[in-house]
């Protein structure tokens, strides 16, 4: 199948309100630019140098989603242009965004990364460190960067209970930040989980966007 054919079939296949970020970190440009003609306009990178080279040579009225571990010192160079930052996992980092956001005269969303899976391979705060930053007067005091709502990533399993129960935990997560800190923001909106083999279970635990790459662009 196509890539256009690709996005169709699983947009038909999530709810309206679930949004697709197209995964395509290592594919060329022209990969890119077929999902963009057949519509697609939300991309996700995980390396910064990848992610500045493609949007520097691509239409600019796509939304860049930055999905990777990300380091301080390289914030400055999607800080001009980046619409979503995924996998937001410490104070610092925020205080970096905070700090490049502001010389950009912009504010930046980030999505506070979680750590859900079993694999100890995998970045991200537990709840207890989320809390801890939500709670600081440094993290009141950032007035350029948004937190949108947060993300994760399922243990690589073929057991599907592992994987919802690792959603749902997600899920609650989400529920809890967003009654405790966020009941009035009404932008703390977004739970992205879901990747190629697992998002239709995410959707199902209430994802509101999904990360697919390979079911889109073929294997990496
Ligand atoms: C690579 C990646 C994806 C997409 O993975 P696929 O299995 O190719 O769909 C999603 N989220 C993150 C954080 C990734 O690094």
């Amino acid at each position: 199948m196509s890539i256009p054919e690709n996005i169709e079939k699983i947009k038909n296949s999530l709810p309206a309100h679930v949004k697709l970020v197209a995964i395509s970190k290592t594919k060329p440009n022209e990969m890119i630019e077929e999902a963009y003609k057949a519509g697609q306009r939300m991309f996700g990178e995980n390396k910064v140098q990848e992610l500045v080279q493609k949007y520097e040579l691509l239409p600019k009225n796509i939304e860049w989603h930055y999905i990777g571990h990300l380091q301080s010192n390289k914030v400055k160079y999607m800080a001009p242009f980046v619409t979503l930052i995924h996998a937001v996992d410490s104070l610092k980092l925020l205080i970096t965004i905070d700090k490049e956001a502001l010389k950009n005269n912009r504010k930046i969303d980030c999505l506070l990364q979680f750590h859900i899976a079993e694999e100890d391979t995998k970045f991200g705060l537990s709840l207890d460190e989320a809390i801890e930053i939500l709670d600081s007067s440094e993290f009141k005091n950032l007035a350029n960067v948004t937190i949108v709502g947060i993300m994760g990533m399922a243990t690589y399993t073929t057991d599907v209970e592992q994987i919802r129960r690792e959603f749902k935990n997600l899920h609650s997560i989400f529920q809890h930040l967003k009654t405790k800190y966020f009941s009035e923001q009404l932008y703390f909106n977004e739970l992205s989980m879901g990747m190629s083999d697992d998002y239709p279970i995410a959707v199902e635990e209430g994802s509101t966007m999904v990360r697919i790459g390979s079911t889109i662009f073929g294997h990496r």
